[in-house]
């Protein structure tokens, strides 16, 4: 998965699933990705790596409020881009 630091051991379905055109393509993913994947098919599709990284961090779907509560003053959040 885009910004993960985890070895692929797991291999999941990938973009083209097997058929006419010959078998699937895969993807290789750690375990806790391949868990995820595996809880939600397609959980990441359409995103953006970037999506991707910050629906995976710590603010995940919060960006918004959290930069709303940085104007009035408190500290500034991470800057994921820094540590990915
Ligand atoms: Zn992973």
């Amino acid at each position: 998965m885009p910004g993960c630091p985890e070895h692929g051991e797991f291999r999941a379905p990938g973009e083209r699933l097997g058929g006419f055109d010959g078998p699937g393509s895969y993807r290789w993913m750690c375990l806790e990705h391949v868990r995820a994947f595996n809880a939600g098919y397609n959980f990441f599709a359409g995103m953006t790596p970037e999506e991707i990284v910050e629906a995976q961090g710590p603010y995940g779907g919060c960006e918004r409020e959290t930069r709303a509560f940085s104007a009035t003053g408190a500290d500034a959040p991470p800057k994921w881009s820094d540590l990915f």
